[in-house]
């Protein structure tokens, strides 16, 4: 990660920001498919009808009261509702983040409350005929996620988990999520973390991500491989062939607004191509780490700071 965006990634989790980057028009909406849950299912159903599949996530996180816990858990249930309503539950899923359920809560209860929360929308995910996928945060909440993801499993084994190739854990955990019928979302990571259990170059991130879809396509686990690298998703093609995997046997991800055109031709040759589409009024923190994978984005906001001064 460019040195430059550390100050972005600092500032996702204060808001300090907000004004500014809402005043640079488009930018927004360019990664948000809109404020409430009408705007993404609008958003979904066009990208199904284009032939892709979507996940869809209630912007949120580091969720620090009780209530907004479960507003959160209940803004999901709403969501599954809609999307059955619509009948999209063949391509659509959702995505959650366990900080927004509660995980994060300081009175000690935050993992009881996220599992519940998360148990809860697994179990109308599972009702509605779709399935969750756990995003996975900064590295201070790797462990707390997995072991919730292990247990939501057990009810709930199509639960999907997202982890980190930036991480030096990563290969360790991708071994133990490596069995069949596991789904795991291999992505880079998009949160800092320090150098003594991170992979800080982004050399040595990529290296990571290929070994860990190996290991997963050793153990037979379904990748779900979420990047834009134009090298990395060239390889992956590569692998996912010489291990005789066809297409729903393993998808690509890539976020709302980020290389659409790539994710058209790749629909358009019959891969599984799943969209992340995040909605909801919380969209800074996400934002944020959007505007820090790409260092262009820097220059966009300042262009902004100086015309509004
Ligand atoms: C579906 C999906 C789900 C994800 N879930 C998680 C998660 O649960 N936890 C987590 O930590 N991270 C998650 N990420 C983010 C991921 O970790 C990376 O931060 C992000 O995808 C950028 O890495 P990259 O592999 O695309 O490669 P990069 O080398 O960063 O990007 C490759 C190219 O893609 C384009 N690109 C990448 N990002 C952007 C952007 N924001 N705006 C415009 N262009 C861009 C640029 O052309 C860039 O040159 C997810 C990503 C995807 C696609």
């Amino acid at each position: 990660m460019p040195l430059l965006c550390r100050p972005l990634l600092a500032a996702a989790r204060s808001e300090a920001a907000r004004g500014l980057v809402e005043s640079v028009p488009g930018l927004v909406g360019r990664y948000v498919a809109g404020a409430d849950v009408a705007d993404a299912l609008e958003v979904a159903a066009g990208l199904v009808e284009a032939g892709m599949a979507v996940t869809v996530d209630v912007l949120g996180e580091d969720t620090r009261d009780r209530s907004a816990a479960e507003a959160a858990s209940l803004e999901y249930l709403t969501l599954l509702d809609r999307i059955r309503a619509r009948d999209l539950t063949r391509d659509v899923e959702v995505s959650v983040k366990l900080s927004a359920l509660g995980l994060g809560l300081r009175d000690g209860t935050g993992p009881r409350v996220a599992l519940e929360h998360a148990r809860r929308i697994c179990r109308a995910a599972h009702n509605a005929g779709t399935t969750v996928t756990v995003d996975m945060e900064d590295h201070t909440t790797t462990e707390a996620t997995l072991d919730l993801v292990r247990e939501l499993r057990q009810d709930f084994p199509a639960t999907g988990v997202a982890v980190q190739s930036q991480l030096l854990r990563t290969e360790r955990d991708c071994r133990a999520l490596a069995m069949p019928g596991s789904r795991v979302r291999l992505c880079k990571g998009a949160y800092d973390a320090p150098a003594a259990i991170a992979h800080r170059r982004r050399v040595d991130v990529d290296r990571a991500f290929l070994r860990c879809l190996r290991i997963l396509l050793e153990g037979g686990a379904t990748p779900m491989i979420a990047s834009h690298d134009p090298t990395i998703l060239g390889i992956c093609e590569v692998l996912v062939d010489r291990y005789g995997l066809r297409p729903g046997e393993y998808e690509f991800q890539m976020l709302h607004g980020v290389r659409t055109d790539e994710q058209r031709r790749l629909a358009e040759t019959g891969e599984t191509m799943r969209v992340y589409l995040p909605y909801g009024e919380q969209w800074y923190g996400y934002l944020m780490r959007r505007l820090a994978e790409r260092p262009q984005n820097l220059a966009l906001l300042a262009r902004s700071l100086v015309s509004h001064r």
